[in-house]
């Protein structure tokens, strides 16, 4: 009697436990009670690989609490990681908000697919610049000047190859005849600068990023190659603003001041199907922990509270709304 008595209790502490924790249709559960999710990045060379990392550290911490595990997984980046999130393949993703736009209004790369309308923005991250950088023996002064040259552009899956190819286009470039456009990922880029084997490449990204420190290490010297008249290209796209390269990450570049060029914001990024409660407890520990956050990156150095709700275009998960609204945010 008495072990039929201690087998009910277990069963229903297991039951309560399993069903305390309200999962999302995609969160990978272990029927434990414990939910898995997953964070799509991008390459380890940049910061969306690190700021998924900060994200995962601090909500984990919380384990005993949330029984909710984050994981990161390095990706092909931002168009990669919404097809990702579309798909029911990974739960959050960053991606760049000039993608999210696109994603979101059915535009670019999502032409044929259609509108992503189950796209759901969480909070925006760092700030992104469309970066160039060049080897000094290529000649290469300004972004005219990658007329004939080996350049990548970035893979298919990335947010960095359209900013390049509009960078491009806007100086009267057409990528696909006027120079060798590269299409390899950027994780692969600085040492193929180093090798000689490109002349440039471009890759949208926070700063210091990981790829830019390894390509002005090397005893190739380089410089970054301001991306100037853009002013076309701002009024065309709301979502580009103007930006720089804080040269000070970089003291091995050749180049001897900030250079001027535009950008975007990383954008974390979540699917209308995740659940409440989980998207809740995601934001609420980044927000409440946005100290130790900023401390995880430099990127993160100039974040606030109040620009992290900014550069969103994708309607807001209502997990992340419920926090925004309880603290006064929204
Ligand atoms: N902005 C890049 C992309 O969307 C990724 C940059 C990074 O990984 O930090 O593909």
């Amino acid at each position: 009697m008495k072990k039929v008595l201690i087998l009910i209790l277990c069963c229903c502490l297991v039951f309560g436990f399993a069903t305390s924790c309200k999962k999302s249709d995609t969160a990978q559960s272990t029927g434990t009670g414990k939910t898995f999710v997953t964070i799509g990045t991008g390459g380890v060379t940049g910061v969306y690989y690190p700021a998924g990392g900060a994200i995962s550290k601090i909500v984990n911490k919380k384990y005993d609490e949330y029984k909710l595990k984050v994981t990161v997984e390095s990706t092909g980046g931002s168009v990669f990681n919404v097809n990702a999130i579309m798909a029911g393949d990974l739960e959050f993703g960053i991606v760049q908000s000039d993608r999210q736009a696109q994603a979101f209004n059915g535009e670019a790369e999502w032409k044929d697919k259609g509108k992503q309308t189950d796209l759901r923005s969480v909070c925006a991250l760092h700030p992104e610049s469309v970066t160039l950088l060049a080897a000094d023996d290529a000649g290469i002064k300004t972004i005219m000047d990658l007329k004939g040259k080996k350049v990548n552009i970035g893979n298919p899956g990335s947010g960095n190859r359209g900013n390049a190819i509009d960078a491009l286009t806007n100086a009267g470039l057409d990528w696909e005849n006027d120079l060798k456009a590269e299409q390899l990922k950027a994780s692969e880029a600085a040492k193929m600068l180093q090798d000689d084997r490109i002349d440039a490449y471009f890759y949208t990204v926070g700063h210091p990023s990981g790829s830019f420190k390894e390509a002005t290490a090397g005893r190739r010297k380089v410089h970054f190659v301001p991306i100037e008249n853009i002013d076309d290209l701002l009024n065309k796209y709301s979502y580009y603003a103007a930006s720089y390269i804080p040269i000070k990450h970089y003291p091995n570049a050749t180049n001897d001041a900030d250079v001027p060029t535009y950008g975007v914001k990383a954008t974390f990024c979540t699917s209308a199907k995740v659940s409440e409660d989980i998207v809740y407890v995601i934001t609420k520990e980044i927000f409440e922990n946005l100290n130790d956050f900023k401390a995880l990156h430099p990127a993160f150095e100039i974040l606030t509270k109040e620009s992290m709700l900014e550069g969103l275009t994708a309607p807001l998960h209502p997990g992340a709304e419920k926090y925004f609204k309880e603290v006064g945010l929204k």
